[in-house]
């Protein structure tokens, strides 16, 4: 960080924010305009809080020069980072399809979409057991009982399973079925829980914050990466914002902006980003072409009978349709499908 002083700051105060520096275990470095004088920080400053010296004697304003996030930066794991789930390589050259139900509703409903997801070519089968619902009167998921016929259907396909875990006390169970662990919207600033998927060695796969920035989401990343667990996958799935057309605001630019910021791999999910099934398609292209290294999309046999999400859900039709289309729009993007 560097510390500006006021243009009227005497020496004694450029000396005491120095002497401040020090004795904090830092170099500071004085450089003396004709207008001002900068106090440079010399050192890893990311624990120390810019009030520290915002509220000295003639200190104008503290100035951040390092990214806040450390072990998502690019600055010290400059090469992407790939996560490797069960053969399927997330965040490589090839991108990466997961599709399903937005939760489990029966057997037969997971294992008819397993089936035809795989066979259109997706690589991943999600679906929910413990559903985060705005109301406490919905559908709330099917609990362990989900979790079996999810791994029944991974059984039967072959298909790596994820599906959403909310509360620290749920990890050990759904650790003991899912392939990777998704932590929902509603929770990304939820730290108990993240340290907990984070003392696992599942694969987490971390939605943004509706109402989060970038860079609250990958302070949450950091919450599981120093916990231990290196394998996180980040998902854009739209923001909140003064339109209400569609459900939310599928924020385009965060995906080629955390391909900068982070080597994490960098998902989208157009479902939610949307809210409308007739919108998943081209927005899904989008986000490809934005660099994104995969899709989560929402599958179900008969949406308009699903006990959640049914408005934004394809038919598996439409969901061979929109694999298709990546077929020919992979390519010339220079990834593989
Ligand atoms: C979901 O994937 O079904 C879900 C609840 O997602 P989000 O947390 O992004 O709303
Ligand atoms: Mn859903």
């Amino acid at each position: 960080m560097i510390i500006v002083m006021k243009h009227q700051a005497t020496p004694e105060e450029i000396q005491n924010v120095v002497s401040q520096v020090e004795a904090r275990g830092y170099r500071a470095h004085l450089s003396h305009g004709t207008e001002r004088t900068i106090v440079g920080v010399i050192g890893d400053d990311r624990p120390l809080e810019d009030h520290l010296f915002e509220l000295l004697p003639g200190v104008e304003k503290v100035v951040r020069i390092l990214q806040p996030f450390k072990l998502a930066s690019r600055d010290f794991h400059p090469e992407n980072t790939v996560v490797r789930v069960r053969g399927v390589n997330i965040g490589d050259q090839g991108i990466v399809v997961i599709a399903g139900p937005c939760a489990v509703e029966s057997r037969s409903q997971i294992l008819e979409t397993a089936f035809a997801v795989k066979e259109a070519g997706a690589h991943i089968l999600r679906g929910g057991a413990y559903k985060p619902r705005t109301s406490p009167y919905a559908f709330q998921g099917l609990g362990e009982q989900g979790l079996e016929m999810l791994a029944e259907a991974r059984e039967a396909t072959g298909l790596p399973i994820i599906t959403e875990v909310m509360s620290p006390e749920d990890v050990p169970t759904i650790s003991k079925y899912a392939d990777i662990l998704q932590i929902g919207t509603r929770n990304m600033q939820n730290f108990a829980l993240l340290q907990a998927v984070g003392r696992t060695r599942i694969p987490v796969f971390l939605k943004r914050g509706m109402m989060s920035t970038v860079q609250e989401w990958l302070m949450s990343a950091e919450y599981v990466l120093i916990s231990g667990n290196e394998q996180v996958i980040l998902c854009e799935r739209g923001i909140r914002t003064f339109e209400t057309a569609t459900r939310n605001i599928l924020d385009i630019n965060a995906i080629p902006l955390l391909k900068q910021w982070t080597h994490l791999p960098v998902f989208a999910d157009p479902s939610h980003g949307t809210g409308k099934w007739d919108l998943v398609a081209p927005v899904a292209r989008a986000c490809l072409a934005a660099g994104a290294d995969g899709l989560i999309i929402e599958v179900h046999p008969c949406p308009e009978r699903a006990l959640s999400d049914g408005s934004q859900s394809l038919k598996p039709e439409r969901f061979r349709e929109l694999m298709e289309s990546l077929r020919q729009l992979v390519p010339a993007l220079g990834r593989a499908l």
